[in-house]
């Protein structure tokens, strides 16, 4: 960024600018309004200096100009749902809400296509379509509660995204609004259209290159046939040694979750589905697609379970059935307050093969720490999710729940593996990156960013770690974490 103007001008000038260019009432600026959006679901706080509330496109091309303008930094926010402080406002930075931007513009059924608003709820857009035999492949366990542009932002993943891909892989077309307020069509409804895959490039961009006022997603056939098969495991080796085998033998699940013993007795006591509470460990399995092939899939990965010592093989019997043990796996993070009130979620992926090997070490660094964590997790694509379980009252707490998941993503690395399967990097990772990409992979990424966002507004100071364009990286103080 350039020299500033002076603050205090800045923002008395910048906010009746702001309310000009919307009304008064989508621009809020109490402290009691703005205090709701210091945060995302992550433990990661800053300060937003004001939020506003655009209802289209040309409304977020009038706050970005501004904001250019002004040199200030701004943040696209959907849900604030994410958990790697992306969506968090740094040193009063301006909040571009998309929340009354969550409309269903179209749908073609014939191309299986719909255009939709940015602050559109992942679940919402399913629900949309139903009727038309069609649904959104990307479901976060989140899904009730996240945005579509927040998914776009941070390339979401969910439980179906094994075999279906992750929503890079449903996304044709991304209308964006660049920090200079000028606006772009990245991609098109022609799903290979000439040029650069500029769209390819945002997604998974963070906020930093933009803000999408308008997405062309990919809808999906329903399937005709689903089986959902529930299998525990004494040892958590059997139950991740059976993850390996199902997916050696040429199948691709539609998920492959695993939780272990503490989230299994957590989700129990929560939703009374007969949970096998004490387990090792458990896989929910899914296949779906045509009824003979379900059939044989079932009796497949029944028989690979019954190989690795499984104790009990449990097939929903129907819908009901089927919904409740998916409402078990996707409130489990729900859950765990009955156990203690607070929350780490880490996001790491390792390869398969490791799976037990860093589960074990995950384990004993937690006990190593004096902590709690349980793990429920996308087992078919070595997405870990240990989850650090604590009361943020107990003094000392939080430097132990810090170091334990420093050692988490070390372990992880170290195996192989990657920083963040799906939750993004946002300030979270930020100061990890070093351990995956070198100096010249960092610059790339710098330079990329430079690319599309040369003013270093647009959502500055996160993801990459050390001086960018936008001057040194935002001190991560302990203060920032709550
Ligand atoms: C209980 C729980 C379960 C979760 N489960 C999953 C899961 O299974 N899989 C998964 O991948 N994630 C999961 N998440 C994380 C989170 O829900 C996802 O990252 C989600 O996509 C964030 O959406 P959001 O609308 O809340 O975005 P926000 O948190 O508001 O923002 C996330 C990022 O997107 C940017 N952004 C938002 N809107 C726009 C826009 N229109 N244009 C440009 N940038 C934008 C923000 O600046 C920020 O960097 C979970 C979170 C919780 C709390």
């Amino acid at each position: 960024m350039r020299d500033k103007p002076q603050v205090q001008s800045l923002n008395t000038q910048l906010i009746s600018r702001l309310r000009a260019a919307l009304d008064v009432h989508r621009v809020h600026t109490a402290s009691a309004d703005i205090d709701l959006y210091k945060r995302d679901a992550s433990n990661i706080e800053g300060r937003a200096g004001v939020v506003c509330f655009p209802l289209t496109t040309a409304e977020v091309q009038s706050v970005v100009s501004i904001c250019a303008e002004f040199q200030q930094p701004f943040v696209a926010r959907g849900s604030g749902t994410g958990l790697s402080g992306g969506a968090t406002p740094l040193d009063g930075a301006v909040v571009i809400s998309t929340a009354k931007m969550n409309r269903l513009i179209s749908v073609d059924p014939v191309h299986r296509l719909a255009w939709i608003e940015p602050g559109m709820l992942n679940l919402d857009l399913t629900r949309e379509v139903t009727h038309l035999g069609l649904h959104f492949a990307p479901d976060p366990s989140s899904q009730q509660s996240c945005t579509i542009g927040g998914n776009v932002a941070n390339n979401s993943g969910g439980p179906h995204c094994l075999a279906d891909g992750v929503t890079s892989s449903h996304i044709l077309a991304c209308e964006v609004v660049l920090s200079d307020g000028s606006v772009v069509m990245l991609g098109g409804e022609d799903p290979e259209p000439d040029g650069l895959d500029l769209r390819g490039a945002f997604i998974g961009s963070e906020g930093m290159f933009g803000i999408t006022t308008k997405i062309c997603v990919r809808l999906m056939q329903n399937y005709q046939a689903v089986s959902t098969i529930l299998m525990d495991f004494t040892s958590v080796q059997a139950g991740a040694e059976t993850v390996s085998s199902i997916i050696a033998w040429g199948m691709v699940p539609a998920a492959l979750e695993m939780m272990d013993q503490l989230c299994l007795e957590a989700v129990e006591a929560y939703i009374q589905a007969g949970l096998p509470t004490d387990a090792a460990a458990a896989l929910l399995v899914e296949v779906s697609g045509l009824p003979h092939a379900v059939t044989d899939d079932t009796e497949r990965i029944s028989e690979i379970g019954r190989a690795y010592g499984a104790r009990t093989i449990r097939i929903a019997q129907d819908e009901a059935e089927r919904a409740l043990l998916w409402k078990g796996r996707k409130t489990a993070f729900g859950a765990i307050a009955r156990i203690k009130p607070n929350y780490y979620l880490h996001d790491t992926v390792v390869p398969r093969r490791k799976l037990n090997e860093v589960l074990q070490e995950v384990y004993r660094i937690a006990q190593r720490h004096d902590l709690l964590v349980l793990n429920v997790f996308h087992a078919g694509d070595g997405n870990l999710h240990p989850l650090l379980i604590f009361d943020k009252r107990d003094p000392g707490i939080m430097e132990r729940v810090h170091a334990a998941g420093e050692e988490i993503v070390r372990v992880s690395v170290e195996a192989g593996g990657v920083l963040s399967g799906e939750h993004g990097i946002g300030l979270e990772k930020r100061d990890f990156m070093p351990l995956m990409f070198g100096p010249h992979d960092l610059h790339a990424q710098a330079s990329m960013r430079v690319a599309f966002d040369p003013l270093g507004i647009a959502n500055p100071f996160k993801v990459l770690p050390s001086p960018s364009q936008c001057g040194d990286a935002h001190d991560m103080g302990e203060d920032m974490w709550v």
